[in-house]
């Protein structure tokens, strides 16, 4: 490899580094992204031109085709279905870079050295898991399958038994530099990513699809070591990290620990609720109220605190939440947005939402700001949340989400829910804050229901 080539990877690293800087906050995040695709284009671009390149029309058909696929569907996915988006990119990252490492092995049949061999069966082993894995999340993100943990019976020593095999025949392939063996071990591994996600359900999902991801870089970083290449080493190491720690971070933010996450479903302890528990409190009374009433209710309060969630990015409801609060504010109340680590689908999701409606950084308090508040708040206004303002998760040992840390909106003097029926959030659990006598439900559209309170407040 030329020094130009050294160097041109070199920058790219770097860029890599700074976008994961950039990405650490709202405010910089656009231009972090900017960086680290400015830092990829490098990558493909220098990689593509080098000089004893073979295939090169075949290697630019093929990012010809990615990019006619990849462009317009990252640009039109609608922001919830991000998390899927993300999984199935990640999912075909694992995938490629398994292939490559199987390519050379079977191509030179035994690689140079036994650390060699030893990433390429380690590359089949987790870009595979990391593969099928990612497929299953996409599939149960999409709606394609049940959400709900599946759980067959003898999954546990099937998936171990599966593992186990994966594990012992790239050893024995690596012992034997044989490649019938590194294959029957990809099969594996193929399998074991299917079983591994299958009884994963619920809100659990998003933090496999980043446990997934942190697998993948480190798929990636060990076709680097295969191929000699820096870059994808450094790359793979960085994805690798990051994705470990956005998965702790996540499961922390659910007061989960990643053992839950994987294995819940096996000590009944999964996020996704029972359905017993739903249906023997569909017949409970609840208060619902009209647009005119929770107007007054707010336009006369002294504070108030809009607690945005997954409702609100489904309903697009950003702008007209924001207007809402510019009328509340223009009429004296004092209006906070009490933003969960974990609302929505994706870290920062809501972030992201209320920053394209250019709402003031000012105005959004991070849990342990807005929890301080709730108690001072005439009305917490609850807007497409329902599993981050859960008191089970406080209050009910047993309860799936027990040990996820909350937005307190029960210590308001009132709260209003804003959502479309009595059905629950992502994690499938009730919620007892709908019955308690301080609620009053608003039923409908998040975005409808905020224009005609917008409508209600004018007329007041
Ligand atoms: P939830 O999924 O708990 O609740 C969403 C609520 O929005 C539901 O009550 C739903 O009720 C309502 N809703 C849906 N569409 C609309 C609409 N168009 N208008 C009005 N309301 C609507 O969301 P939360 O944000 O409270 O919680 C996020 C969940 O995701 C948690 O369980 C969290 O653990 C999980 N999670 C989040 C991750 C992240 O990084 N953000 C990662 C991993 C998991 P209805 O259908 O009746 O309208």
């Amino acid at each position: 490899m030329s020094t130009a080539t050294q160097s041109a990877y070199l920058v790219t690293a770097l860029c890599f580094i700074l976008a994961l800087k950039g990405l650490s906050s709202p405010k910089t995040a656009r231009n972090g992204n900017l960086i680290g695709a400015f830092g990829a284009a490098i990558a493909v671009v220098v990689t593509v031109g080098q000089r004893h390149l073979g295939h090169r029309p075949l290697i630019i058909g093929a990012i010809v085709v990615g990019a006619v696929v990849a462009v317009p569907a990252a640009r039109m996915v609608k922001m919830t279905a991000i998390p899927q988006m993300v999984a199935l990119f990640n999912g075909v990252g694992g995938g490629a870079a398994m292939l490559v490492a199987l390519d050379e092995y079977v191509r030179l049949h035994r690689l140079d050295s036994t650390a060699a061999s030893i990433a390429v069966a380690f590359t089949a082993i987790v870009g595979s898991v990391s593969f099928t894995g990612s497929l299953i999340t996409f599939a149960k993100l999409q709606e394609l399958m049940t959400g709900r943990p599946i759980l067959v019976p003898g999954a546990q020593f099937v998936t171990s038994l599966v593992g186990l095999g994966a594990v012992g025949c790239g050893i024995a392939a690596v012992a034997a530099s044989s490649v019938p063996l590194l294959v029957i071990c990809t099969a594996l591994s193929l399998a074991l990513g299917v079983l591994f996600v299958l009884p994963v359900g619920g809100a659990d999902v998003p933090v496999v699809i980043s446990l997934l991801n942190a697998f993948t870089g480190l798929t990636v970083a060990a076709s680097g070591y295969v191929l000699d290449n820096t870059l994808l080493i450094v790359a793979g190491t960085l994805v690798g990290a990051s994705g470990t720690m956005l998965t702790q971070l996540m499961a922390h933010a659910m007061g989960r620990p990643i053992t839950g996450v994987l294995f819940g479903a096996f000590s009944g302890s999964s996020t996704a609720g029972s359905t017993a528990e739903l249906t023997s409190s569909a017949d409970r009374g609840v208060r619902s109220a009209g647009a005119d009433d929770i107007a007054i209710l707010l336009a006369y309060a002294r504070k108030v605190a809009i607690v945005p969630g997954y409702g609100l990015a489904v309903a697009q409801a950003q702008h007209t939440c924001r207007e809402l609060v510019d009328l509340l504010e223009s009429r004296g109340v004092q209006v906070f947005y009490a933003i969960h680590p974990v609302a929505g689908r994706m870290p920062g999701h809501m972030n992201v939402l209320l920053a394209e409606a250019n709402v003031p950084y000012e105005q959004l308090k991070e849990m342990d700001d807005a929890n301080p508040e709730f108690s001072s708040t005439d009305v917490a206004v609850v807007v497409g949340a329902n599993d981050v303002v859960n008191p089970a998760a406080r209050d009910s040992v047993g309860s799936p989400i027990y040990g996820m840390p909350i937005l307190n909106v029960d210590e308001a003097t009132n709260v209003v829910f804003m959502k479309r029926s009595m059905r629950p959030g992502f994690a499938g659990i009730d919620n007892e804050l709908l019955y308690h006598p301080k609620t009053t439900l608003f039923f409908g559209d998040a975005k409808d229901s905020l224009s005609k309170l917008v409508a209600a407040v004018k007329a007041l």
